[in-house]
């Protein structure tokens, strides 16, 4: 098996082959191509296990394929916007965010991991940013961030929810939802945030939730976000 045979887009392969990786591993070999499809996953797999290009890999195909198709319009970034309208003497409002993808992660740690595994496998695409939402990381420096309208937003579900509450993230263009280490999101007592972040996004969602175990509040907690999803246990 190959990333080619799994269908991804050159962009990505070009990234991969750069990084050494010269295969999929199994959780890819399953995961990848039913993603692309667009069907939500359940997955079981551990650390170590290659899980993060396992969702990362077809949500980049997906967004270097729609650039393929229509290039980003050539309008003004949040950042130019506020500009310009302090420039008119305007009060400058801020602009929300309007994320393409959110994963959740129950740590600061992954949720770094994976904004870099994510700059490392996006490195050929045309425009994909992707920022960490963090608990203790200064507010006025997440703003900035937030400004510049990433595509793709990495965050512990706590901090997230102060964002979403005062406005500055705008859920209604999310296509992927990726909830990473689900069970030790759920033992570290996230179930409202999470449920809360959930409700926030479109039910049009794709979404993709790995942990070590399916079973019990995590397996119910999946049914309840989860359409008709293909389960994956390596
Ligand atoms: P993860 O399970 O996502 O934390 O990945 C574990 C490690 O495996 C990371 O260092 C990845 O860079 C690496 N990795 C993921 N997929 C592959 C692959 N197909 N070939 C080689 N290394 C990989």
């Amino acid at each position: 098996m190959t990333f080619e045979s799994l269908g991804l887009h050159t962009s990505v392969i070009k990234a991969l082959t750069e990084a050494g990786y010269t295969k999929p591993t199994g959780v890819q070999e399953q995961a990848i191509p039913a993603a692309i499809e667009g069907r939500d996953l359940l997955v079981s797999s551990q650390t170590g296990s290659g899980k993060t290009a396992a969702f990362m890999l077809p949500a980049l195909h997906k967004f270097a394929s729609e650039q393929q198709v229509a290039p980003a319009a050539a309008g003004k970034t949040p950042n130019q916007e506020m500009q310009a309208s302090r420039s008119r003497g305007e009060r400058p409002r801020f602009k929300p965010a309007q994320p393409k993808m959110l994963v959740l992660t129950p740590t600061r740690e992954l949720a770094l991991q994976v904004t870099t595994a994510t700059d490392k496998y996006g490195s050929h695409m045309k425009r994909v940013k992707a920022i960490s939402i963090l608990g203790g990381m200064p507010y006025p420096k997440q703003m900035q961030l937030l400004a510049k309208n990433p595509e793709i937003l990495v965050a512990t579900p706590g901090r997230l929810i102060d964002h979403m509450e005062s406005g500055k993230i705008d859920f209604s263009q999310l296509q992927i939802l990726v909830l990473d280490e689900a069970d030790r999101m759920l033992d570290m007592g996230f179930i409202d945030d999470i449920e809360k972040i959930v409700d926030a996004t479109p039910e049009s969602r794709q979404t993709m939730l790995f942990s070590a175990t399916l079973d019990g509040v995590v397996g119910n907690m999946a049914k309840r976000i989860t359409k008709n999803p293909m389960i994956i246990q390596i």
